[in-house]
């Protein structure tokens, strides 16, 4: 999970909203509060201002008012450039100059017909289109011989140039008062720009400035305007430049969720630090036995990433260390060395991981080595049936439980450790700066280790994760070879289908992903599994009883049931949407079909790829792709062609995401900025990061006047457990 959507989570418990200082109130007010915000466009503000996880977790969440105005414009309409009427293009928004020449009602009795106005400039006719006109507004609004300004899309209807509805209607001496800039946000379905900008202008002009929380010399040098004021310029602009990502106004925001997101973790890692833990002692009967049981020897890179580990737990100092390596680079095996050493010393260890579906499957690993080893070892769901669930939070509160492997349901506040002295969290950075938190509060002090498979850009690593341990593996297990990657045009599926043939029949597998349709949309995945089913039910009838299929809509037995039959049964080519989770092991695959693969982003894209080449045999990703290709998009396939190496993906994951282009974000290891384009303003995050460490260094506590101010920046990126670690004021 994601900072953002971590910490928005935590908003709804009761601490954080005493937290809360009673200023942001307003902020943090129900959309429902504004003006024209009923029922349906609060489904549409749901889908728009919450991230997708938040969806997920809370699926009738409100946003609030503060969601509105930190969604910030892309663009801007300038309906102040005049288009001649015979310049105007067909679709594109513009402003016209014309004279009122004719009305032309319908027909009694024919309601559907469209009331028409003629209108003309000196270069010719445009014709305006009004459906359901009730009364005679229209000849009020457009006197014939009377000059108009009018502002709208263009289209052509029946040979005629021809505007329905235009956007603004205004006579020429009133132009100024209803043209200007305004601002183009980016939307779902079932949402208009209109009603958009509506709630927001509503929004901007209720909110009263704030306690300003930057150094003044700061705000000189940057030339930045309050942060009420950034808000206002960027959704009431008076400039166009004011949108552009380089902006004072955009800088100014940017920085302000950069430096709350520094504060947060410079808070964070002061606990962590202040902590002591366990002595875990080195047990080398326990290494012993576990190296005999596994089938392998440990690689050079594992050794040593093991030798860091047995020196932070054996230290009695608190552990905190991450460890990254690509997906398959065997880190899993690491950590259960590490329970493994905590169960010989009496301590109990949970493994938790992003989905139920992860966990499931570290379970399957797991298992065997524990049983091997003779510790306890149980999967908490949330997802178990209650009796079961019981029982096993009872035996993990005696300590009879030595290795509890979930999801977060494991740091639920029903569930009660004996002696908890390990934490291992895999794909770290699928669970934010709060959930470290929930983990490190209340007295708990357990060793924490973090694994991720995307690695941290090595320019970002120090701002990112500040001064925890990182240990990296850096080589893949031997005998693996090279993923030979390809990029194959679409219109040579058939050639692949052909190509998997073969596949099949030395009996290896292969996943065929199916393409994200579109990110934003309400459809809520639907089209995305229109997709799949297609190219399932074609690959079906030219493999038979060899394909199978997976998607999030199934349920989860259901999808364990084929995911299962694809791991062990008769199944070898498993079509699926993107739900293939970071991580599913299935070492008989070999070969990885991406379609639309100029739809993902780069650290997905070598996500998926990681799934195969998990054995000694030859594996393949193949990554179909339609034109035209966008530049980027086009680097990003060339990127994987030539590197399998994950750190250098993730270094031109980060050259290459540009503004608006935040496919695969969740993917990337990055905390989701709303305000922040990590494309731009990647300079600001040193200087947020200098500026936190300097604040908690001078005012720890953050008791002095700016102090104060910055207690509400934290407030309003809702890192309210940062703030519970604070003194009260
Ligand atoms: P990660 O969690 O880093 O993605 P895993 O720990 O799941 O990777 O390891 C991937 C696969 O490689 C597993 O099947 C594991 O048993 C195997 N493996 C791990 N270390 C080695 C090794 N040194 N030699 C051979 N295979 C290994
Ligand atoms: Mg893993």
């Amino acid at each position: 999970m994601t900072n953002a959507a971590s910490s928005s989570s935590l908003a709804t418990s009761a601490s954080a909203l005493s937290l809360r200082p009673a200023v942001l109130y307003p902020w943090f007010a129900p959309v429902t509060t504004l003006k024209g915000v009923g029922p349906s466009v609060l489904q549409g503000l749901r889908r728009l201002l919450a991230n997708s996880h938040m969806l997920e977790e809370h699926p009738h969440h409100t946003p609030a008012l503060r969601d509105l105005l930190f969604h910030l414009p892309i663009g801007v309409i300038d309906r102040r450039n005049m288009t001649a009427v015979s310049a105007l293009k067909k679709s594109e928004y513009a402003t016209v100059e014309v004279t009122v020449t004719e009305h032309a009602p319908p027909p009694p009795n024919r309601p559907r017909v469209p009331y028409k106005v003629a209108t003309e400039d000196a270069t010719g006719t445009l014709m305006l289109t009004f459906f359901h006109v009730k009364g005679d507004y229209l000849s009020h609004q457009l006197p014939v011989g009377e000059k108009r300004i009018i502002c709208g899309v263009m289209e052509w209807y029946n040979g005629m140039a021809t505007m329905a509805h235009p956007d603004v209607i205004a006579a020429p001496e009133k132009a100024s008062e209803v043209i200007r800039l305004s601002p183009v946000y980016a939307l779902t379905l079932g949402i208009s720009q209109k009603t958009v900008a509506k709630a927001t202008t509503q929004v901007v002009e209720k909110m009263a400035p704030l306690a300003e929380w930057h150094s003044s010399e700061l705000l000189k040098e940057k030339s930045w305007p309050s942060f009420t004021g950034a808000l206002k310029a960027l959704h009431m602009p008076n400039e166009a430049a004011d949108i552009l990502a380089d902006s004072a106004p955009r800088a100014r925001l940017a920085y302000d969720e950069l430096l709350a997101n520094q504060l947060a973790l410079g808070l964070l890692r002061r606990i962590e630090r202040r902590q002591q833990s366990f002595t875990i002692p080195h047990n080398e009967a326990v290494i012993q036995l576990l190296m005999k049981v596994l089938p392998f020897s440990l690689t050079k890179g594992q050794e040593q990433v093991l030798a860091d580990i047995l020196k932070d737990i054996t230290s009695g100092e608190r552990m905190v260390r991450l460890l990254q390596g690509d997906v398959g680079s065997g880190k899993t095996v690491l950590a259960f060395a590490a329970m493994a050493q905590a169960a010989a010393a009496g301590l109990q260890s949970a493994f938790m991981a992003p989905t139920d579906l992860l966990a499931r499957q570290h379970l399957e690993t797991l298992q065997p080595l524990a049983e091997a080893l003779k510790i306890p070892l149980a999967l908490l769901s949330g997802k178990m049936r209650k009796g079961e669930r019981e029982d096993i939070q009872a035996a993990l509160a005696v300590g009879e439980i030595k290795i509890a492997v979930g999801t977060h349901a494991l740091f639920q506040d029903d569930v009660k450790f004996f002696k908890l002295g390990l934490v291992v969290v895999d794909e770290q950075h699928r669970f934010g700066v709060a959930q470290r938190m929930k983990l490190t509060g209340k007295g708990r002090t357990p060793h924490l280790l973090q694994m991720t498979a995307t690695p941290i850009p090595r320019s970002l690593t120090m701002t990112m994760v500040g001064d925890m341990d990182i240990s990296a593996l850096t080589e893949r297990p031997p005998g693996r070879k090279e993923i030979d990657t390809r990029a194959i045009p679409f219109a040579r599926i058939k050639e692949v289908i052909e190509g998997l043939g073969r596949v099949l029949n030395a009996g290896e597998k292969i996943y065929w992903v199916c393409p994200i349709i579109e990110e934003n949309t309400e459809d809520d995945g639907k089209l995305d599994l229109a997709a799949a089913e297609e190219r399932y039910a074609q690959l079906s009838k030219i493999f038979p009883k060899k394909v199978g299929i997976i998607h999030g809509r199934m349920k989860l037995a259901e999808r364990e049931r084929v995911m299962q039959d694809f791991a062990c049964g008769d199944l070898q080519l498993l079509v699926a949407t993107t739900v293939v989770e970071v991580g599913v092991n299935v070492t008989s695959a070999t070969v990885m079909v991406v379609e639309h693969a100029e739809r993902f982003g780069l650290a997905q894209l070598h996500q998926l790829r990681g799934r195969v080449g998990r054995s000694n045999k030859a594996s393949r990703c193949i990554l179909l792709y339609h034109d035209p290709l966008t530049e980027v998009a086009r680097r990003r396939l060339t990127t994987l062609r030539e590197t399998n190496d994950g750190f250098v993906i993730a270094e031109e994951d980060l050259k290459l995401r540009g503004a608006g282009d935040v496919l695969g974000t969740r993917q990337t290891g990055l905390p989701e900025f709303k305000l922040a384009d990590m494309s731009q303003h990647l300079g600001l995050i040193r200087l947020a990061h200098d500026d936190a460490r300097h604040i908690l260094s001078t005012d720890p506590e953050l008791l002095s006047p700016r102090g104060r101010a910055l207690r509400l920046l934290l407030a309003l990126f809702e890192y309210d457990v940062a703030m519970g670690q604070l003194k009260p004021v």
